[in-house]
């Protein structure tokens, strides 16, 4: 029995023909926003009678929002512009900051302020994501389990090909397409080591693009997998047991990292970071930790939630150094702490704040 209406059942050759009607010179804008605490994007979409060429043209919207139960008037400030991959050219995306009628981020969603806080640029810091997800049928039940039990357990999926590794693969070449035709940067994907669980990698992005191009990534998935009938959950431990958790680990680099000798400048971060675990923690996840308490449990591959470690190419640690970086003695690092569901605004801010700005607050 379904509890979610399932779009995915209705005749998508039907769709095929109303999406090839002409729509002349109109164009359809699509504004998106993330909402409640930061969690969940909505959307609401309007006519243009031009094509927008870049950002600045499309105009700020006032929509009636909702703030904590209430409706308010608020304002979408558009900040980022992709073209829309389920309707085609010449539509777009456009991801939007949320603004109250004074121009300030919409307080109450802490999301906005990070947001704000990050707009910075002449630090030229790249930051990687790699967001696992796991895809569930509409009843809530990893998809292509068996209803009874379990599938095999974990260590046979991987990075793994066959019918009976790979569960949902549709889904992950669809939403790869997608993004490349948006103008996401994505930068690859991979089955993970739960079945279900699968990986994409946005970056390297500068600064708050990362944000930006993850948020609308995230996006694209929950719209493909609606066409399929399928969710996608960013829950940092989806099942629990023995089956690995889902995280969003950072890579992070500076222009001095990346130039020759760069290596003194990361393990000068790696230090900063030590300091700081606990702090990061808190941003790591929607919930100020909760949420990773349940994921970082201290294994081969999680770190513990509680002590900070770094090493190269361990993968148990807080922070790892890439081998090659280790060799090269330049490049960059991964934080592997951030759970599935971090806000990327609130973690590149917080890597920005105590590896690239301490001491300039
Ligand atoms: P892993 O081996 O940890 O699974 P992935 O291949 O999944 O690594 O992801 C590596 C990520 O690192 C990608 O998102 C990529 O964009 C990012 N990356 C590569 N080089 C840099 C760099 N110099 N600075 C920041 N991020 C980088
Ligand atoms: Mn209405
Ligand atoms: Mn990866
Ligand atoms: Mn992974
Ligand atoms: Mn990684």
């Amino acid at each position: 029995m379904s509890c979610v209406s399932d779009s995915s059942r209705l005749n998508k050759f039907l769709r095929e023909r109303y999406l090839n009607l002409p729509q002349g010179e109109f164009c359809q804008v699509t504004y998106v926003w993330i909402a409640y605490c930061g969690m969940d994007l909505c959307y609401k979409t309007r006519t243009m009678d031009f094509t927008p060429k870049t950002i600045a043209d499309i105009p700020e919207w006032d929509i009636i929002g909702q703030t904590e139960g209430f409706s308010t008037e608020m304002l979408l400030a558009p900040v980022c512009m992709f073209r829309d991959p389920f309707i085609l050219d010449s539509n777009k995306l456009v991801l939007c900051e949320v603004l109250k009628n004074t121009r300030e981020p919409a307080g109450m969603i802490e999301h906005d302020v990070y947001m704000h806080k990050c707009r910075y640029k002449e630090l030229h810091p790249w930051f990687g994501m790699e967001q696992e997800y796991t895809l569930l049928g509409v009843d809530g039940h990893p998809f292509g389990w068996p209803r009874l039990g379990f599938p095999k357990p974990q260590g046979t999926y991987y990075r793994c090909v066959g019918a009976d590794r790979a569960f949902g693969r549709d889904i992950v070449e669809c939403h790869y397409k997608a993004c490349l035709y948006a103008g996401i940067k994505i930068s690859g994907t991979n089955p993970e080591v739960m079945p279900s669980q699968w990986e994409f990698q946005v970056g390297p992005c500068e600064g708050i693009e990362m944000g930006d191009h993850l948020w609308m990534a995230r996006f694209l998935l929950h719209r493909v997998c609606e066409d399929f009938g399928v969710v996608a959950t960013l829950d940092p431990k989806p099942m629990t047991g023995d089956w690995n958790g889902a995280g969003c680990h950072i890579n992070v680099s500076t222009v001095q990292m990346r130039e020759q000798g760069g290596i003194e400048y990361v393990l000068n971060s790696i230090e900063k970071l030590r300091k700081r675990h606990a702090e990061h923690i808190r941003v790591y996840d929607p919930n100020g930790g909760e949420d990773n308490k349940r994921r970082l449990i201290g294994c081969q591959v999680f770190s513990s939630i509680n002590d900070f470690s770094a090493g190269v190419a361990n993968r148990g640690a807080s922070i790892r150094i890439p081998y090659r970086v280790a060799q090269n003695k330049c490049g960059y690092f991964e934080d592997r702490r951030p759970a599935a569901n971090c806000d990327p605004y609130a973690v590149t801010c917080a890597m920005a704040r105590t590896c690239m700005l301490e001491g300039e607050e």
